[in-house]
């Protein structure tokens, strides 16, 4: 449609804020999704909830509440509309169900699934079950809610030390990142049984990789997401989940810094902290980037496509995640 010259636009006020990550050619192309989006989101009485690995367009301009796995679940809750479009993978979608169970949830990309949560099933949990008897089952959220509701409690990289003490037990059964669960073994005294999913995303870092990285960039402070190989995190400088290592640059400011986690959480992160130089090496997650303004939007106007979990899967898995957001 023709614009009038003097006509004003929502994303027009927004650009500024990305600037820096997105080159103006490449704007226009996105504005219109933008200002589509915002004129939905009020038609549908809708929010729309981002992981920190989507893209800044999605994070900064048309999100309503962005963080970490936790942060969205614990927001989730709280959410006041008819409507949650789940921009991140479909995991997320269903915790987000789970919490919302009389709420539209809506995945923009059916495709948007994830290496860990696709690690392990259902009657895998049974099996391990089996095999420990008595030995507490803890699931990282990156599971689907049939294996979480196997489980007896969930946890998040930004929470499982707390959540795996918390049971004051000397033995858990960890779910299903291989390398979380010897990272977290490796700071506490509970005994952790691993099972061997990775992240396709956070194993290819390698530690030579760091040290390539410290030489090339000299001074530069390391992060390291503890779903990186433990290698990894015995070079960097700091591990922790996207959101401590969001407040670890919020506190430190380090003026040069590099994230080993999905590249799009530097982009977000640089956008707030435009004095500071962030290296950038590249490892994206294709589950992640399934997800568009073009197909957010599509999501709204069609009302597609509908997050569901069975009612008995529902009611289990509820619980496993509720446990884990009491734990404080
Ligand atoms: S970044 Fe890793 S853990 Fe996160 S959705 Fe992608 S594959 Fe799954």
């Amino acid at each position: 449609m023709m614009r009038s010259t003097l006509e004003i636009r929502h994303s027009d006020s927004l650009y500024p804020k990305v600037r820096n990550v997105i080159p103006a050619v490449e704007w226009p192309a996105f504005a219109d999704d933008i200002d589509a989006i915002t004129a939905l989101k009020k038609r549908r009485n809708a929010v729309i909830l981002a992981h920190n690995y989507q893209t800044p367009e999605i994070f900064h301009c048309v999100a309503d509440i962005v963080g970490d796995s936790l942060a969205l679940a614990r927001e989730a809750m709280d959410v006041k509309a008819d409507v949650i479009v789940l921009a991140g993978v479909h995991f997320m979608a269903e915790t987000a169900k789970l919490l919302n169970p009389a709420k539209t949830v809506l995945i923009p990309d059916r495709g948007a699934g994830c290496s860990l949560a696709d690690s392990i099933t259902p009657e895998d949990v049974r099996l391990l079950r089996q095999r420990h008897p008595g030995v507490p089952i803890v699931t990282y959220v990156n599971t689907s809610a049939a294996v979480k509701a196997e489980s007896d409690i969930c946890c998040t990289s930004g929470n499982a030390k707390a959540i795996i003490e918390s049971l004051g037990v000397e033995c858990v059964i960890m779910l299903p990142d291989e390398y979380l669960a010897r990272n977290i073994a490796a700071q506490t005294n509970v005994k952790v049984i691993t099972w061997t999913g990775h992240c396709e995303v956070h194993e290819r870092f390698g530690a030579q990789e760091v040290r390539q990285l410290r030489e090339n960039h000299p001074g530069v402070v390391v992060l390291a997401h503890p779903e990186c190989p433990p290698e990894v995190l015995a070079e960097a400088d700091f591990a922790g989940s996207t959101a401590a290592m969001s407040s670890y640059i919020a506190d430190q400011r380090p003026p040069r810094v590099v994230l080993l986690t999905e590249c799009s959480m530097s982009d977000n992160v640089a956008i707030q902290h435009p004095d500071l130089e962030f290296i950038r090496p590249c490892n994206l997650c294709p589950h992640m980037k399934r997800i568009t303004l073009a197909n957010i939007r599509h999501a709204l106007e069609t009302m597609q496509h509908e997050v569901t979990i069975d009612q008995d899967v529902a009611v289990t898995a509820r619980l496993a995640v509720e446990r884990m957001l009491a734990v404080k």
